[in-house]
C-alpha cells in the first residue's frame, strides 16, 4: 500500500561531496521520525507558494529514519544554490513520498533500466532495495554520463554485478545512449524499461524501444528536467 505523502520536517545530519558538483545530504526525519516510502520515490521541498523542487530519495526504505538525497548542483538554479547550503544542523521542510516510479515486483518481465547522469538516483535507490530484499533478478542497467568524473556511485554498480549474477551494467561515456539501448535490447520481448534523466533521453530511450515493438506503457518513466 503506497504511503500517502505528508508535511515533513528534518535535520540535516550529513553532507558528502560525491564530485564538485554532485552532493549527497542525509536528513534525520524529526516529523514523522521514520518516513515509511518505496524505493524511487521522491520528496518536494518548498520555494514558494508555486515554486518547489523535486528530489529522489537516494538511499533505501530500510532506513526510514535518517534519508539520504543526492543532488547535481551544476544547473546552479534556487533548487542546486538550497542544497549547497544545507550543512549538519540545517532544518528541512518538504513534503513526501510522492510519485510511482517505483519498482513493480509483481511484473515478472526483464527490467532494462536506463538513467541519465543524475537520473541514477532512483533507480540506484530501487536496485539497492532489490539486493537488501533478497529480491533480486535478472536486470540490465545502462547509465550514461558525459565523462568519466560523472560516474558517481560506479562502485556501488561494479559490486552488484560481482555478487549478483543477473546484473548487467553497462555504463555509457559521453557516447550515444540511443545506441547502446538498442545494443542493450536486441528484442524487446517480456521487456520492460525503466527510464530516468532529461526528457530528451526519456524520449530517445522510448522511440528506440518502440521501433522494435515494445508498447509504450511498457517505458516507465521520471522526467527530472527538459
Ligand atoms: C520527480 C523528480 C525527481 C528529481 N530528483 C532529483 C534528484 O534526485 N537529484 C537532482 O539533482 N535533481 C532531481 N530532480 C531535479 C530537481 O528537482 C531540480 O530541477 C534540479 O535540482 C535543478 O534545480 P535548480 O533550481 O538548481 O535549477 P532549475 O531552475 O530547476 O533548472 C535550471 C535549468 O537546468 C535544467 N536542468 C535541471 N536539472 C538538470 C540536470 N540535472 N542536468 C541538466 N540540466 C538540468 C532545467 O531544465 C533548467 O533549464 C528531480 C526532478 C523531478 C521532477
Amino acid at each position: 500500500m503506497a504511503t500517502p505523502p505528508r508535511e515533513c520536517r528534518a535535520v540535516v545530519a550529513a553532507t558528502r561531496a560525491l564530485t564538485p558538483e554532485i552532493l549527497e545530504a542525509d536528513l534525520r526525519m524529526d516529523d514523522p521520525p521514520a518516513l515509511a516510502f518505496a524505493a524511487g520515490q521522491w520528496i518536494s521541498v518548498p520555494f514558494g507558494p508555486k515554486t518547489v523542487r523535486a528530489y529522489s530519495i537516494a538511499s533505501t526504505p530500510r532506513r526510514p529514519s535518517v534519508i539520504t538525497l543526492s543532488a547535481d548542483v551544476a544547473p546552479a538554479g534556487l533548487g542546486s544554490v538550497w542544497f549547497r547550503g544545507l550543512a549538519p544542523g540545517v532544518g528541512v521542510t518538504f513534503k513526501g513520498p510522492l510519485g510511482g516510479f517505483v519498482f513493480d515486483r509483481g511484473d515478472a518481465r526483464r527490467p532494462l533500466m536506463v538513467a541519465e547522469e543524475i537520473g541514477i538516483v532512483p533507480i540506484r535507490a530501487m536496485l539497492l532495495d532489490l539486493d537488501e530484499t533478497g529480491g533480486a533478478r535478472p536486470v540490465t542497467l545502462l547509465y550514461w554520463v558525459r565523462d568519466p568524473g560523472w560516474l558517481v556511485y560506479d562502485d556501488d554498480f561494479q559490486s552488484l554485478a560481482r555478487r549478483a549474477p543477473g546484473f548487467r551494467y553497462r555504463p555509457v561515456v559521453g557516447t550515444s545512449l540511443a545506441e547502446a539501448v538498442a545494443a542493450a535490447a536486441p528484442s524487446v520481448d517480456g521487456l520492460v524499461a525503466y527510464v530516468a534523466g532529461g526528457a530528451a533521453t526519456i524520449n530517445a530511450t522510448r522511440e528506440v524501444l518502440m521501433a522494435r515493438g515494445l508498447d509504450r506503457k511498457s517505458v516507465k518513466w521520471e522526467k527530472f528536467y527538459g
